[in-house]
């Protein structure tokens, strides 16, 4: 389920990030497009106006003059004297001569079509030769399929008018425009891969504790089954043997049916613990607490306890009066608690306990140490998580492997922390560290 969410994920960020990509390509590239044609036009413009400033000038128009000027803008030339072709039209450089024919008359049928009755109010300079108008057009020629500029500069003088036509290819443009697309097409289909490969990693560590944390809900879900379904069988076979049993040993039935019974609320309430914080509804309320008092409540509610199991439970308590700590007195007792009672489970006959308080650097470490079977390295990482329980404590009855989970939930609520370490010469000291306020 996990990977088909992933890959959507994946799908999703990618095509969102690649839309946005596309639509800011193509913005910039109408932009940039614009601006490359109308920085041509001008420029176009621009050499129009200063060819038609040189012809003014001459008397005679110069054949070399023109060819150089056509060479230096790559235009093609046609001049018309009264109407009437020059021989120069044959030498330019646009093609065979009736191709030429037909790109002029196309030009010139555009330009009568578009600009004869407008051009009188077009730019007129008068010169000591020539008197002058020009015009510069787009013009697409239906013979050939190209684009060009078009220049018609009208020179009059008395009554002959010589008309001069340039046309500038807008090929160069076209490729450039099309290199430019090519390019942006490549580099967002570059930058497409780079998304799509950065979006799968990005979304991966994203799902990663989502997924781990259904696992684990699974395998508590499934622990939690298992664990219930022991005192379950336990109490439905008593039932069904003290139905059919004498009066006397039925009360031995319910002894154990009562037991179980027992087994599971507890189990069921160390559950509901776990779920609540889980789910943030963990109530931590902070009142100022004397932690050597409270200490010293949990060694006198332990301590019968440890007679029966013929161990020897000891305080140590500092000299010195010790601030007051802000915490959940009622929680931070069933911390100690489950320390106790794990100390006192995992204990031999004979061993010792021990409950000791400190105050270092603002902090109060309370800590639980015994001379019992001690934890593994390999343990140690484990025996916080969930129905977590070393293999040499399995056999330990009425317990469930929740109560350092449990207890972890609760210092970690207060800010604090709870560790393990081996105590020299056997054993495990477990340390609960809080923060004064
Ligand atoms: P349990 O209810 O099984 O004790 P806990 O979460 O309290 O569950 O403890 C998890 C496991 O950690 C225990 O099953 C046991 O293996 C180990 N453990 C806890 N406390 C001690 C201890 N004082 N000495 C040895 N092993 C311990």
């Amino acid at each position: 389920m996990f990977k088909k969410v992933h890959r959507r994920l994946t799908l999703l960020c990618t095509g969102i990030t690649t839309i946005i990509m596309i639509v800011m390509s193509l913005g910039y590239l109408y932009v940039s497009e614009q601006n490359l044609y109308k920085n041509q036009f001008n420029s176009f413009k621009n050499d129009m106006t200063t060819i038609s400033t040189n012809l003014e000038r001459q008397s005679v128009i110069s054949m070399e003059w023109l060819a150089k000027m056509e060479a230096q803008g790559n235009y093609s030339f046609f001049l018309l004297d009264n109407g009437v072709p020059f021989l120069y039209n044959k030498l330019n450089n646009l093609g065979d001569s009736s191709q030429k024919d037909t790109l002029l008359q196309e030009c010139l049928d555009e330009y009568n079509q578009t600009f004869k009755i407008s051009v009188v109010s077009d730019e007129k300079i008068s010169f000591s030769y020539y008197t002058s108008y020009q015009i510069e057009f787009e013009f697409s020629s239906p013979s050939t399929g190209e684009d060009y500029f078009c220049s018609v500069i009208n020179l009059e003088r008395n009554s002959s008018t010589l008309q001069v036509i340039v046309l500038s290819s807008l090929d160069a443009l076209h490729r450039q425009i099309l290199e430019q697309r090519m390019l942006f097409v490549f580099i967002d289909l570059i930058t497409m891969i780079v998304l799509g490969v950065f979006s799968f990693a990005f979304t991966g560590k994203l799902l990663k504790p989502i997924e781990e944390n259904q696992q684990k809900q699974i395998q508590f879900v499934a622990a939690a089954s298992h664990e219930l379904r022991t005192p379950l069988a336990v109490i439905l076979s008593s039932a069904e043997c003290c139905r059919d049993a004498e009066q006397e040993k039925q009360a031995s039935f319910l002894n154990t049916i009562h037991n179980e019974g027992l087994r599971m609320r507890t189990l069921i309430n160390d559950m509901l613990t776990l779920s609540s914080s889980d789910s943030h509804n963990f109530s931590i309320e902070k009142k100022e607490t004397e932690l050597d008092t409270l200490l010293m409540n949990s060694y006198e509610a332990f301590e019968p306890l440890a007679k029966e199991h013929k161990l020897s439970l000891s305080i140590q308590l500092p000299k010195e009066s010790l601030p007051s700590c802000n915490c959940d007195k009622d929680r931070i007792s069933q911390v100690i608690s489950i320390l106790l009672h794990n100390a006192i489970s995992y204990t031999k006959e004979g061993g010792k306990i021990e409950l000791s308080l400190s105050f270092q650097k603002e902090h109060f470490y309370l800590s639980v140490s015994d001379n019992g079977i001690g934890i593994s390295d390999e343990d140690k990482k484990k025996i916080f998580g969930r129905f977590y329980r070393a293999e040499k404590a399995r056999s330990t009855k009425g317990h469930f492997g929740l109560g350092l989970s449990i207890a972890y939930e609760i210092v970690k609520s207060h800010h604090g922390n709870l560790s393990v370490k081996d105590a020299t010469g056997g054993g495990s000291i477990f340390t609960i560290e809080l923060p004064r306020k």
